[in-house]
């Protein structure tokens, strides 16, 4: 048997799932803040093999469904001025703004293309000088450390042709912004192994503390999740709120230092608009004064985002906060599918709405 055989082993899943029932002994609610877990929770069952015993809520854990509307609109301005050529991720490309989305951009004329990485962006700028080939980079901690390298990398071959739109996110700040909402019924945390393979865990004790909330970090597999259930149960039953590791083969407590120390070099903390949330403080990165050169904001005099509303009004928002799960939204399933997306926690395949309508559509038998 292989670790990952090992990690999906149906006897040993349910016998950890027997104990999780068997310790909770009343419903609380969890909530993981990763996308991954939330379509690993919904597909192997687990959400629905606990929800006569436990609540379970999914946070802003889908880098693309937190990317503020006015970021998705940059990138289609950007898209249509001159020897321009927009570049990003897949996943970007149907995910709504407040005009439309870059695949629209791209129907209408627009100059975007999909890349695989951020330095694939790089080489374009290389074999296009006759352009500014421009990288829209969203994402977490985790997406952050290339974005940096590349910056890293335009710099060294002296590409002056290069420039990130950037939007990278910081989780803890989120977390933190769910926890102080009063509409948040929530126990406990499920923090991404992921993003704390990059952060390590120790920032978050306070997380813990200042809001006496259990923080458990784990991975993907099945029976990550459901360690990762059982570690919160456990301190939730004897009234403790510490942050624990049960994602020990992948997670230190100082993350993975290399990867810091490249976010660290480029980038700054800073206030950073959240779809959703508005400005969290410290909620994201921004470009470090020495590699401004680099930033499509400044040299394409773009609004700064730290003026831009928050997106607050909708069922989304409410998805992202996990105020509601995506079958308590009316649109759910009925005008809203990943066929016809009316919002971005539908679009993005690592979205809440798009993991429920795969694994718990509308009309099937389930509690989830
Ligand atoms: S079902 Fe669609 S409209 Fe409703 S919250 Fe999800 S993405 Fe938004």
């Amino acid at each position: 048997m292989n670790l990952i055989d090992d990690y999906r082993n149906p006897h040993r899943l349910q016998e950890r799932l027997e104990v999780a029932r068997r310790l909770a002994t009343r419903r609380w609610t969890i909530m993981d803040v990763c996308g991954g877990q939330t379509h690993s929770l919904l597909r192997y069952g687990i959400e629905t093999a606990l929800a006569d015993c436990m609540n379970f809520i999914h946070g802003p854990g889908c880098p693309v469904c937190v990317t503020p509307a006015e970021v998705i609109d940059a990138a289609i301005d950007l898209s249509q001025r001159p020897k321009v050529l927009l570049t990003t991720f897949g996943d970007m490309l149907r995910v709504p703004g407040k005009t439309g989305s870059l695949m629209q951009a791209r129907a209408a004329g627009g100059q975007i293309r999909m890349v695989y990485s951020p330095c694939d962006a790089v080489q374009l700028a290389e074999r296009h000088p006759d352009l500014t080939v421009i990288f829209l980079a969203v994402g977490f901690e985790t997406t952050a450390p290339a974005t940096a390298l590349a910056t890293l990398q335009a710099q060294a071959r002296d590409l002056k042709n290069f420039a990130v739109l950037a939007h990278h996110v910081r989780v803890e700040p989120a977390m933190r912004g769910v926890a102080a909402a009063p509409s948040a019924p929530l126990s406990a945390f499920l923090a991404a192994g992921h993003v704390c393979t990059v952060t390590g865990y120790e920032s978050l004790r306070s997380l813990a503390a200042d809001f006496r909330l259990p923080v458990v970090v784990t991975g993907f597999e099945p029976l990550d999740l459901v360690e990762g259930i059982i570690g919160c149960l456990e301190q939730l039953e004897s009234g403790r709120a510490e942050v624990e590791n049960r994602y020990a083969r992948c997670v230190r407590p100082d993350g993975n230092p290399d990867a810091l120390r490249l976010i660290d070099r480029v980038f700054a903390v800073s206030h950073l608009s959240w779809r959703g949330f508005g400005i969290l403080p410290d909620g994201g990165f921004t470009f470090r004064e020495e590699y401004s050169l680099f930033d499509a904001r400044r040299r394409f005099g773009l609004a700064p985002l730290s003026t831009l509303p928050a997106d607050r009004e909708s069922s989304c928002t409410a998805v992202l906060m996990g105020i509601i799960r995506p079958p308590e939204c009316p649109l759910f399933g009925v005008t809203c599918t990943p066929d016809a997306p009316q919002g971005a926690p539908m679009v993005s395949s690592e979205g809440a709405c798009a993991a429920y309508y795969r694994y718990a559509p509308p009309g099937a038998t389930t509690d989830v």
